[in-house]
């Protein structure tokens, strides 16, 4: 087996949390093993934060947001590049705890700490620029202006899929715009906000601006997203959870940013380039083991070609090859933790007993650590539930078409609406596409970037509400107050 690294953070047998910029050791004996999925061993314990214990960080966060939010918004952007490169300092450790927390390829670990760099360098720059406006009074001597205002105390809760991105995505803009934090990470990949957390002491952020408390969603984010004292949540995860907080947060009327899941579709016409196209979809279900919320999970095929695009895709798939996170040559890891391993395994049965066909993978892998195979369903029909439901695990269904327009009806027909791709050489029929398919986000010839900042991410229908990235995540967390003066 491949050497394992083991940074720091996990000579601790238990890991505290970070509030009011310390660690603070869990009250609650009341800890959880975190295991790492390629090896099943456990690596550190995690505590879960008690609602007193939630509470603590929410008052450390409100008594740091009269600070941040008065600090002027040049060192404010300051402190947001020297977030930026103490990440950027850290690239290897904070890589090395996702891929051990979680089963990234360290390879693609690395990546994901990149394109945080990148986030908080991008939002370093909006604080200078985040400005109201004036406008023509109605009466005479009458001033009307605009203040962009930061919200106050936002909570921030993360799925486990790209822990040190994610975290990114929400602190970024959040501190941007003069909010203060409480972070909670997943249960199933908490180390690197940790870690994270401590290496933010060394930056001129006010302590008590960010806050990490770790524990279950039952406990700890349910009362995160039930304290009066928080003002917003920005959360990243399933569509169950994020309904339950926007019906928790209506009591005190929270503002509410939501990234949830999808099934999202992969159209190939006729003309596409089929070589290209296969590698496409291969990556898009396969890469970080299909636990990502983009993953391309239907792919419409034409029959015209479909025999053709199989075999690229066959081999295209041969390229994702089970492995340990730490070969630098591995381009697929385990799943996450046992129960997902278990879920995703379960949707095999489902598939079969609904009168589809698995015809590559479709099983455990017979090694230590919670490896599945890339997994191809075939003969499904969009109403069954491996054509509906989000897996989350290196799955797709395989469907054929021979109408553009249905293809597109198909595309559409899902309740979910976070991304899609289309694969085709012609300009008007990219462009018209582009325009019908429900999503956040249309690739066309490409799949799953996201750029880290200048545009928007985010999901119509069922997939979420509001958008991270660009100047929209930005305003999100901002209030606009109207002053009216009579001169
Ligand atoms: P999840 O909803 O189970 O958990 C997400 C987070 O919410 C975790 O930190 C969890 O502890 C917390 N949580 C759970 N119950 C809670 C409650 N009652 N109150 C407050 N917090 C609670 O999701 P998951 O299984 O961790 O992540 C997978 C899901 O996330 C998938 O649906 C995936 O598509 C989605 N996702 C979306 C995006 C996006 O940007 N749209 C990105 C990554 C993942």
């Amino acid at each position: 087996m491949t050497t394992r690294p083991r940074p720091a953070l996990l000579d601790a047998d238990v890991q505290g949390f970070f509030v009011d910029g310390a660690q603070v050791a869990p009250r609650s004996p009341d800890v959880f093993a975190t295991v790492d999925p390629t090896t099943e061993q456990v690596l550190t314990h995690l505590g879960v934060a008690t609602p007193e214990e939630v509470d603590g960080a929410v008052r450390a966060a409100r008594a740091a947001f009269e600070t941040w939010s008065a600090t002027p918004a040049a060192q404010r952007a300051r402190v947001l590049l020297q977030i930026a490169d103490v990440v950027e300092a850290h690239r290897e450790e904070l890589a090395t705890l996702d891929a051990l927390d979680m089963g990234v390829p360290v390879v693609g670990a690395r990546m994901m700490v990149d394109h945080a760099v990148q986030v908080y360098r991008h939002y370093a720059g909006w604080p200078t620029k985040l400005t109201g406006h004036t406008a023509p009074g109605g009466a005479p001597g009458q001033l009307l202006y605009t203040l962009r205002q930061p919200i106050g105390v936002v909570a921030s809760i993360v799925a486990w899929n790209g822990p040190v991105l994610q975290t990114s995505w929400k602190l970024a803009p959040a501190l941007a715009a003069g909010n203060a934090v409480v972070l909670k990470p997943s249960e199933h990949s908490s180390l690197s906000a940790l870690r994270l957390a401590r290496l933010l002491a060394s930056t001129d952020l006010p302590p008590g601006a960010v806050n990490v408390v770790t524990g279950t969603g039952a406990v700890t984010g349910q009362a995160l997203v039930s304290h009066p004292g928080v003002d917003k949540v920005s959360f990243t995860g399933s569509g169950p959870v994020g309904k339950g907080i926007v019906r928790t947060g209506a009591d005190t009327l929270k503002r509410v940013t939501l990234e949830l899941g999808g099934k999202s579709p992969v159209i190939v016409l006729p003309d596409a380039d089929l070589k290209a196209a296969a590698a496409g979809a291969a990556a898009g279900f396969c890469l970080g083991t299909g636990q990502a919320c983009v993953a391309g999970t239907r792919i419409f095929v034409h029959d015209g070609v479909r025999e053709e695009f199989g075999a690229h895709l066959s081999d295209a798939l041969g390229r994702f090859t089970p492995g340990d996170p730490f070969e630098e040559t591995t381009t697929m890891g385990p799943l996450a933790f046992r129960a997902h391993l278990d879920r995703v395994t379960g949707y095999f049965a489902v598939a079969e007993e609904e009168g589809a066909r698995i015809t590559r993978g479709g099983e455990r892998l017979d090694r230590t650590g919670y490896f599945v195979a890339p997994t191809l369903v075939e003969g499904v029909r969009n109403d069954m539930r491996i054509a509906r439901e989000e897996v989350f695990g290196p799955v797709a269904a395989l469907l054929g078409y021979t109408d553009p327009e249905d293809a597109l009806r198909q595309a559409n027909d899902t309740t979910y609406g976070l991304s899609a791709s289309v694969w085709t050489r012609d300009l008007s029929t990219a462009h018209r596409f582009a325009e019908r398919l429900q999503a956040g986000t249309v690739w066309v010839n490409t799949w799953g970037g996201i750029e880290p900042g200048p545009v928007p991410f985010g999901g119509v229908k069922q997939s979420g509400l509001g958008r991270e990235h660009g100047p929209d995540a930005l305003l999100a967390y901002t209030e606009e107050k109207t002053v009216s003066i009579q001169l």
